[in-house]
């Protein structure tokens, strides 16, 4: 069995880092749809000229765009068994709709999600955070007026989505605060307690 899990958290919570750092100790592959995007704009194909006009503002990208292709993703990664398919999904879902989607895609796979964990932070030390990644990475939207933006955008529209996977029994939260490994120990005690 694999783990099949949706990683959570605001802009900033250090869902990249923790997602990487998870996907070692589970042995499984993290997908960020935000790296899908940034990869794609750069590489200048359709699907990064569209996404651009959206992540450069800090709005959404498109729920037909996005969940088309996590599903084209994930239906890439099944094998023989689809029981063997594990994941870390970092960035997504990132709004109701989406997480219909989700439970949609799964059960066309013939598997199920393990749960979410997610990732709390202050938003007062996200917003830091963020702006000190703008002066390391140069991310295009880690500018002080897109932050802003992709906060409200979080707070609107994904922030709903812990409840949702709370209320079906299916969510953790782990404190983002403290060093890299020690957030990263606090996760993998929280997946312990998922299914
Ligand atoms: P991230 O790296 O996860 O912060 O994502 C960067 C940007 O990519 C976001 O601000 C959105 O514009 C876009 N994006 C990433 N994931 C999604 C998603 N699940 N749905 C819609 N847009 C997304």
């Amino acid at each position: 069995m694999s783990a099949r899990l949706v990683l959570l958290g605001a802009p900033g919570a250090g869902k990249g880092t923790q997602a990487a750092q998870l996907a070692k100790v589970l042995n499984v592959e993290a997908i960020s749809t935000g790296d899908i995007f940034r990869a794609n704009i750069k590489g200048e194909t359709e699907l990064g000229k569209l996404a651009q006009q959206y992540t450069a503002k800090g709005e959404l990208v498109p729920d037909s765009v996005t969940n088309a292709m996590v599903r084209d993703k994930l239906t890439s990664m099944v094998g023989d068994n689809p029981k063997d398919l594990g994941f870390i999904l970092d960035g997504y879902p990132r709004n109701l709709a989406q997480v219909a989607e989700l439970d949609q895609i799964l059960m066309d796979l013939g598997v199920t999600l393990d749960g979410a964990v997610e990732i709390t932070a202050d938003n007062a030390i996200v917003s830091e955070r963020l702006l000190k990644r703008a002066e390391i990475e140069g991310r295009a939207d880690d500018t002080a007026e897109v932050i802003a933006h992709r906060l409200t955008v979080y707070a609107e529209q994904t922030a709903p989505i812990s409840g949702e996977y709370a209320s079906r029994g299916a969510l953790v939260q782990v404190d983002g605060i403290g060093e890299v490994e020690e957030v990263t120990a606090r996760l993998v005690a929280g997946i312990e307690q998922l299914g």
